[in-house]
């Protein structure tokens, strides 16, 4: 018995057994020694896990046909098969209330979503190694002045050292995708607080994006009318520009501005 391939649910199997041990190999997870994978299909990445790295594995798969084949093929996971979707979980109250590490061959169609999970959840994650599409990989992966550096390169690059570890071709899956994959792996740098509003920098980063080709003077006008008392200089630049801790320096400035009297 074989999974057969939805394409709805991005299922590309890998079939590389040695790219398969390699991603899990990037697995630390030394500090927490539980994994949560995401996507395990008919379990390429499973199987490494469970051998000899000690981890305390669970998985979480939304495909019914997978689950009953991770069922047959790997009795010992038993109740820590979880069916259901990654991104409708309570995941400190349905997986685990402390920390672990993600890993996963991602389903690249909600590979962002997942990261925006990851990021509501980021208290309980210190650790991610997955497999997605290339683009997706450096954008995240990209730093300031790179054309590709965006939304979530900025919201991850606040929480997490992010690694561009492997580039991994179409013909090593089934079906084989039509994009390029990469492998990346993302730990935690340990910040607990950004030092500025979390939700504002939030809007901040996402509103300067939104049109990244303006200058900050006309994206984040919105914010206050006063917008013009902040450095001249910098009202002048594009958020492609801003490294995560200007854009901490831009949040609290702005804050600053929105208590003052209009
Ligand atoms: N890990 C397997 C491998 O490497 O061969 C399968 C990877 S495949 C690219 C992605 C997997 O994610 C599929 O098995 C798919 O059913 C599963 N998936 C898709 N959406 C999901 C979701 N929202 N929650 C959990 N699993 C999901």
């Amino acid at each position: 018995m074989t999974v057969r391939p939805k394409k709805n649910l991005g299922q590309h199997f890998l079939t590389d057994k040695n790219i398969a041990k390699d991603i899990v190999a990037l697995l630390k997870a030394t500090n927490v020694g539980k994994v949560l994978e995401i996507g395990p299909g008919m379990g390429m990445l499973t199987n490494y896990l469970l051998e000899n790295t000690g981890y305390e594995t669970s998985v979480i798969e939304i495909d019914h046909e997978s689950v009953d084949y991770l069922h047959i093929h790997f009795p010992q996971l038993k109740e820590r098969i979880i069916e259901g979707d990654f991104l409708r979980m309570d995941l400190a109250a349905q997986i685990s209330d402390t920390p672990f590490a993600l890993i996963g061959n991602l389903p690249y169609n909600i590979s962002s979503q997942i990261f925006f999970k990851v990021l509501e959840n980021k208290e309980l994650i210190p650790e991610i190694v997955c497999m997605l599409q290339k683009e997706v990989a450096k954008r995240i992966a990209s730093g300031p002045g790179s054309k590709v550096y965006g939304i979530l390169s900025v919201f991850l690059q606040a929480w997490y050292n992010i690694e561009y570890l492997i580039d991994v071709p179409p013909h090593v899956f089934d079906p084989p995708p039509k994009v390029q994959s990469a492998v990346i792996r993302l730990t935690a740098n340990g910040r607990t607080d950004l030092g500025c509003n979390e939700k504002l920098f939030f809007k901040v980063v996402k509103q300067a994006f939104n049109q990244r080709r303006k200058m900050l003077r006309n994206s984040i006008k919105g914010f206050s009318p006063r917008i013009e008392e902040l450095d001249a200089v910098l009202l002048t630049r594009r958020p492609e520009q801003l490294s995560v801790e200007e854009f901490i320096d831009l949040t609290n400035n702005i804050e600053r501005l929105m208590l003052l009297p209009t």
